[in-house]
């Protein structure tokens, strides 16, 4: 994904001290309206292992052999757990012009309710790691155990989840493919970069798995599995999921995880939400990684070689997933 700009006022506004008034009154109204309902434990240590069994296939950069072994694993292993999978396959046009061969899967609870909510994440991982500190690496393929590998892991985790405790509420886990796959950093500008990242999920977008597809909100998981984590409200899931965010930012504090759910709005992000967002309409945010104080904006191992499984941390992996839990076991 690729970063746009950072907002320097916006939530300036919130200070630290209604910062935390805000923040409990949020908190406490969520926890009003919730129902009391069992929420299964997300479970750390296997989410941990998916980011390991994922990145033992090498990069799964398109058109590469570890990509296709992955994308084999990863429709078996969902396939174990979703009552139906689809799987979209194609080409799609990268932004040199090479065509990329690409699959998104897709897991289906209840696929016939209306009353549904999606959640993503990427598993392509990005061929270069342009943003490397160091010169001699930025042409190296990234692990992305962080970016790619951690979001994938989380949703097969909540998968396995989801079929021990069938949900109240129609679900699909979606896997997109080719989101990483946008222009080095030393190449100039060309082109409109919204269209040059994101490419399965923008293909999705355009062509539904289903005709007519819509759900109630979406839930973008990207690079949350890093130690000591910040998820930022980013800009775009503001713009058009301000209330979403809100309320799983207050389910996050509610039951513990306020250290990693701050308060405070990051940049705006070209991921995959933004096409579910733009073409089908449907409010969807991305919970990411943005550290105001990395000079890129995001979590430091970001496109560089230092992206492997000694950046995850199982704290942050729990504190993304079991919220995910609480917010998906508590709709209604
Ligand atoms: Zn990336």
């Amino acid at each position: 994904m690729k970063k746009i700009f950072i907002p320097l006022v916006l939530f300036l506004l919130m200070t630290a001290c209604n910062q935390q008034g805000t923040r409990q009154n949020a908190n406490q109204e969520a926890a009003k309206q919730k129902p009391r309902v069992a929420v299964p434990e997300f479970n750390a240590d296997s989410a941990y292992e998916f980011i390991k069994t994922q990145l033992g296939f090498g990069p799964r950069i398109p058109d590469s052999r570890g990509h296709e072994q992955c994308g084999d694993w990863l429709h078996g292993k969902l396939s174990s757990y979703a009552p139906e999978v689809t799987v979209q396959k194609g080409k799609v046009t990268a932004f040199n012009g090479h065509l990329l061969s690409f699959r998104n899967f897709i897991g289906s609870w209840k696929p016939e309710t209306p009353n549904r909510i999606l959640l993503c994440a990427h598993w392509d991982s990005r061929p270069w790691a342009d943003h490397d500190p160091d010169p001699k690496n930025r042409k190296k393929p990234v692990d992305a155990a962080n970016d790619g590998a951690s979001g994938v892991a989380v949703l097969l985790e909540t998968a396995r989840q989801l079929s021990l405790k069938a949900p109240a509420i129609g679900i699909d886990i979606m896997l997109f493919d080719v989101e990483d796959y946008g222009p080095p950093q030393d190449l100039p500008v060309t082109g409109n970069q919204d269209e040059q990242w994101g490419l399965g999920s923008r293909y999705w977008s355009e062509n539904p798995h289903r005709s007519n597809y819509t759900a109630r909100y979406g839930i973008l998981l990207d690079m949350v599995g890093a130690a000591n984590a910040t998820f930022l409200m980013e800009g775009f899931s503001l713009q058009y999921a301000g209330d979403i965010v809100k309320s799983v930012w207050a389910t996050a504090g509610r039951i513990g995880y306020s250290a990693f759910f701050l308060y405070e709005q990051g940049g705006y992000i070209t991921d995959d939400h933004l096409p579910i967002n733009q073409i089908r309409n449907i409010p969807t945010l991305d919970i990411v990684h943005l550290d105001k104080n990395s000079s890129t904006g995001f979590y430091p191992g970001w496109h560089t070689t230092h992206d492997n499984l000694e950046v995850i941390d199982r704290h942050t992996l729990k504190a993304v997933g079991q919220t995910l839990l609480t917010v998906i076991y508590e709709e209604q």
